[in-house]
């Protein structure tokens, strides 16, 4: 495998109880990876370990990513365990009801703490984590951060404007952090976003799909702007992640790269 290879190394990913952040942690594990789970909701991540566990070296953490102090002995316990941190994939996110829209209101419907929980989570869930687990990446001179973008930053989604404006601060957080440590802690530290397009999960299944498992007017609305006609599979999220994660991307640092059936490419016409 040469400069693809990741076996061996130590990845913290947050959000692991989850949809994509459990397929994220599966994957790492099959290929060699130890992989630290954090995750605010403890039966989630139970269930998580108990499902990974067969398949290598896998800790949880009960954990809220805003938590600095948390997120600090986490951090402290993984070096203590497993000697480093190389791999942090800030997975912990997502839409919240209440910052969610219904069709039939305006954003003048939308309670102002709603909207700060999303921004919290979807932000600074992301920014601080970063600032956590990155400080212990430069000090060991190697590391690869890898944060969840959206397709809700390239242009307006309706119903979702606290989430967008959130993962729009992740882009620019992401080409920030990584410009800053690149110039002040080498080169072997970088950070990149992956912007998945649509791919159903706890936070969207209500929107995308009906009781009734048909799909709603919004999916079909998805659908028609993707070229591929399809939603995504949460599977195809894993080789670009490993890829990042790998010396195979050692001259790629504060990219956004779409994984969306060229959804962001696609003008709908
Ligand atoms: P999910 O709801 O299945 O998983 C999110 C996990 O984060 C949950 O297990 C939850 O308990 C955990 N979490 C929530 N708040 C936390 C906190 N404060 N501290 C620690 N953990 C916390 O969502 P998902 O679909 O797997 O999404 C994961 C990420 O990918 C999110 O950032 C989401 O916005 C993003 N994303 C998802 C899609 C999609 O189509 N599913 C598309 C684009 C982006």
């Amino acid at each position: 495998m040469g400069d693809f290879e990741i076996k061996g190394k130590v990845a913290i990913v947050s959000g692991g109880g989850g949809v994509l952040g459990g397929s994220i942690s599966k994957s790492l594990l099959e290929a060699g990876v130890k992989v630290a789970i954090l995750d605010i909701r403890e039966e989630n991540l139970q269930s998580r370990i108990d499902e990974l566990s067969p398949l290598g070296e896998v800790e949880g953490y009960t954990c809220n990513v805003l938590e600095e102090e948390s997120l600090i002995a986490v951090r402290d316990k993984v070096i203590k365990k497993w000697g480093a941190i190389h791999i942090l994939i800030n997975a912990a996110g997502g839409n919240i009801p209440g910052a969610t829209l219904t069709e039939d209101q305006t954003i003048f419907d939308m309670k102002i703490s709603d909207y700060k929980k999303v921004t919290d989570l979807n932000l600074d869930g992301t920014v601080i984590p970063s600032l956590i687990f990155g400080e212990a990446m430069a000090k060991s001179g190697e590391g690869s951060i890898i944060n969840i973008s959206s397709m809700a930053t390239y242009s307006a989604i309706t119903r979702v404007m606290g989430y967008s404006v959130a993962k729009t601060g992740v882009n620019i957080f992401t080409q920030w952090m990584a410009s800053e440590l690149a110039l002040k802690f080498g080169e072997k530290v970088r950070v990149n976003a992956i912007a998945p397009g649509f791919f159903i999960g706890d936070q969207n299944r209500a929107v995308l799909i009906n009781p009734d498992g048909s799909y709603t007017e919004r999916s079909k609305k998805v659908l028609a702007k993707t070229p591929m006609k399809r939603f995504g599979d949460i599977k195809e999220l894993n080789g670009l992640v490993q890829f990042l994660c790998s010396d195979a991307a050692s001259f790629i640092t504060g990219t956004i790269i779409p994984v969306d059936g060229g959804f962001s490419a696609f003008s709908g016409v």
